[in-house]
C-alpha cells in the first residue's frame, strides 16, 4: 500500500506575516460565543510577542512550560484546564512554540475531541474523531512538527507520537521573524534535526522522488544556513532564518514520505533514559555514528567547529546495566527506522552490542 499523505490545507510564509493570525482566525469565529484557545511557550510570558497575540475576550490563553518535553501526563492536566476553562469547544487552537509546544497544541486539539487519557492514543490511527481546528506558529525551527502528522509525547510505557491524519495541523503560519531572538545553541541544535532528517531520509532505504525533492533542498539550505562563513549583520541573519524555517518545512515533508533512521532511533533512547531534549540527543547520537553516516557526521562536525558548539560527553558514563538494557531496548524497538538505515537484515548488523558500543561512545 502507498502512503495516502495528508498535507497541511494552508500555509501563510513571510516576515511579519503573525499580523495576518486574527484575519485568519476571524473566520473562525462563526458566532459570538465563539473562543480561541491559544497554547503558547511561556518562555514569552512578559515579552513583546505576548501582547501581540490577537487575543479576544474570550479567548484562553494557555502558557505551556517545556523545561520537560511533552509527558502524556501533561496533556491530560492541560485538557481538562481546557474542559474547566468553558462547556463548548474552542472554534481554534493555536500553538506558538517550537516543536514541543506545536506538539502540545496538536495533542490538544486530538484530546478535547477524543475521551480518555492521551497514552490511550499513542501509537498509529488510534484517534477516532476529528480534532478542533488547529493553527502552527512556529517560533522555533528545524523539528518539522509543523508538517508532521504526529505528536511526540512521553508516556508511562513509552516515548511514541500520536500518529494520525487528524494530527496535522489544518494551517500553518511560517512568519521568520519570530525565530530571531532563539538562543545560539538552542538554534543550534534544532536546526541540526533538520539536518539529521534530511541526512536519514535521503541516505534511507525508504528513498523515493518525493521524499529527495524536498530532502534535498531541505539539506541544501541548512548548508547554507550552518555552512557559511558570512558576518553575523542583522540582514545577514534574517536572511538565515528564512532559510532555516523553510528547512523545517521541507525537511519534515521528506521524513513524512520516507522515514528516519538510526540517529533518531539512538536518541529516543537516550530521551527516556536520561531526559535528553530531541535536538540536542540527535546531536549526541548523530556525532557517534561516522559508520553509518560518514559523510553527514563529516560535515556536522564542521558545522559545529563553525558555531563553536562543544557537545556534552560521556552521557552514558556509569549508566547501570538495568538502565542501558532499557535504551537499547527502547532504540531496537524502533524497527521501521533501523529498517529504512539499515535495511531488511538490519537486526543482523544493529545487534545488541553493536548498539551498546554506541551508546558508550556518546
Ligand atoms: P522546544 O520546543 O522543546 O524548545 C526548546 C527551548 O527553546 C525551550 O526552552 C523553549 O522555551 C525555547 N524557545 C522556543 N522558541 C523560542 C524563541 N523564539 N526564543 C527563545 N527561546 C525559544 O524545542 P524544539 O527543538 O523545537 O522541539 C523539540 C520537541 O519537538 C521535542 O519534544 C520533540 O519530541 C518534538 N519533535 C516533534 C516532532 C514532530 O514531528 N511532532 C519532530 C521532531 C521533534
Ligand atoms: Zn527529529
Amino acid at each position: 500500500m502507498f502512503k495516502n499523505f495528508k498535507m497541511i490545507s494552508n500555509v501563510v510564509f513571510g516576515r511579519g506575516s503573525f499580523v495576518q493570525l486574527d484575519d485568519i482566525l476571524k473566520k473562525r469565529r462563526h458566532h459570538s460565543k465563539s473562543w480561541v484557545l491559544f497554547v503558547v511557550d511561556d518562555v514569552f510570558q512578559g515579552k513583546l510577542l505576548e501582547k501581540r497575540i490577537p487575543f479576544h475576550a474570550k479567548d484562553m490563553l494557555l502558557w505551556v512550560n517545556v523545561n520537560d518535553e511533552p509527558k502524556t501526563s501533561y496533556v491530560d492536566t492541560l485538557t481538562l484546564k481546557v474542559h474547566n476553562f468553558a462547556k463548548t469547544l474552542p472554534a481554534a487552537i493555536v500553538g506558538i512554540g517550537g516543536g514541543s509546544t506545536m506538539d502540545l497544541a496538536k495533542a490538544l486539539s486530538l484530546m478535547l475531541t477524543n475521551a480518555g487519557f492521551s497514552h490511550e492514543y499513542q501509537g498509529w490511527d488510534l484517534i477516532k474523531n476529528p480534532a478542533v481546528y488547529h493553527i502552527a506558529v512556529p517560533t522555533l525551527s528545524g523539528t518539522g512538527a509543523e508538517v508532521s502528522r504526529t505528536t511526540v509525547l512521553t508516556g508511562p510505557e513509552k516515548k511514541l507520537g500520536i500518529n494520525s491524519d487528524y494530527t496535522v495541523f489544518d494551517q500553518v503560519l511560517l512568519d521568520p521573524e519570530l525565530i530571531r531572538d532563539v538562543p545560539p545553541t538552542q538554534r543550534f541544535y534544532t536546526g541540526m534535526d533538520c539536518y539529521i532528517h534530511c541526512i536519514e531520509s535521503l541516505q534511507g532505504t525508504y528513498i523515493n522522488e518525493f521524499s529527495r525533492a524536498y530532502g534535498e533542498k531541505a539539506l541544501a539550505l541548512c548548508r547554507e544556513v550552518f555552512l557559511n562563513g558570512n558576518k553575523d549583520t542583522e540582514e545577514n541573519r534574517a536572511k538565515a532564518d528564512d532559510k532555516l524555517m523553510m528547512a523545517s518545512f521541507f525537511g519534515g515533508m521528506s521524513i513524512a514520505y520516507s522515514q528516519v533512521g538510526a540517529c533518531h532511533a539512538l536518541s529516543y533512547g537516550l530521551s527516556y533514559i536520561l531526559g535528553t531534549h530531541h535536538g540536542i540527543g540527535c546531536c549526541i547520537a548523530f556525532d557517534a555514528l561516522e559508520d553509518i553516516y560518514p559523510e553527514g557526521v563529516k560535515e556536522f562536525k564542521e558545522m559545529m567547529k563553525i558555531r563553536k558548539i562543544e557537545l556534552p560527553r560521556n552521557v552514558t558514563k556509569g549508566l547501570d546495566k538495568e538502565k542501558m538494557d532499557k535504551m537499547i531496548t527502547v532504540s531496537m524497538g524502533l524497527e521501521p527506522l533501523w529498517e529504512n538505515c539499515l535495511g531488511e537484515d538490519w537486526k543482523k548488523i544493529m545487534t545488541k552490542t553493536k548498539m551498546k558500543s554506541l551508546f558508550k561512545k556518546m
